[in-house]
């Protein structure tokens, strides 16, 4: 009788356990371990045409205050006078890409020797000024530009496009809020947002708007990262 209650006893246990595991296992299924990957939001804040005196350090003043790092596509000859600035980008942990060294369309890309003597200029005087070696490019008014990109990527270079604007080149004088709008806009259901802003020297709305486009942002639930 003993023995047979323990049998039973036995095979009571086992079916437990393999429901449990059962359950268990569906409750991991249905634990969305992959949600959080899905649902994170980055936001890539990047400025062209710079460095300028001013409205760069503005930016990265902010940058600062908020702690967020972003990527810097720099103009090589923009460099000159400004080596401080250059330097206190790198030096505060962002990135620094290469944009061009003249961002003159004409001369940029009037043949594929022109256009990898513009890069390896601006890449010159990164190396030289930051000492470090840069490792992104975005084309000068944009664009796929497939054949010089295919150039970049065997150079070791990272393409990078954009897929939201705030509209600082887009929208003449555009007023502080009218950025901010834009941005949100333009990023609206994406998971990944690169934006696209500029600070060169004319571009004071945008070091004025980056506060609450930050602010904004975080509250959107995006996470910021740089390349
Ligand atoms: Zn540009």
């Amino acid at each position: 009788m003993q023995k047979k209650f323990a049998t039973f006893a036995i095979a009571v246990l086992a079916i437990l356990l393999i429901l449990f595991a059962h359950i268990g296992a569906r409750l991991t299924a249905t634990v969305p371990a992959f949600t959080f990957a899905e649902e994170a939001r980055e936001l890539y804040l990047t400025f062209d045409d710079g460095p300028s005196t001013v409205v760069t350090n503005r930016i990265l003043d902010t940058l600062r205050e908020e702690a967020v790092k972003a990527t810097f596509f720099i103009v090589g000859e923009r460099v000159h006078g400004r080596e401080e600035t250059l330097q206190r980008i790198a030096q505060e942990g962002h990135t620094i890409g290469v944009h061009s060294n003249t961002h003159r369309y004409d001369t940029i890309y009037a043949s594929e020797q022109a256009f990898l003597e513009d890069v390896s200029a601006c890449a010159k005087i990164i190396e030289e000024t930051a000492k470090i070696k840069p490792h992104v490019y975005r084309f000068p008014g944009g664009g796929t530009h497939k054949r010089k990109a295919k150039l970049l990527e065997d150079l070791g270079y990272e393409i990078v496009p954009w897929n939201a604007v705030c509209g600082d080149e887009e929208i003449p004088n555009a007023a502080k809020e009218t950025l901010v709008n834009t941005a949100l806009k333009t990023a609206a259901g994406k998971r990944k947002v690169v934006l696209l802003c500029h600070d060169s020297a004319t571009h004071a709305p945008t070091a004025a708007a980056l506060p609450e486009i930050i602010r904004r942002f975080r509250a959107e639930g995006y996470a910021f990262k740089a390349f």
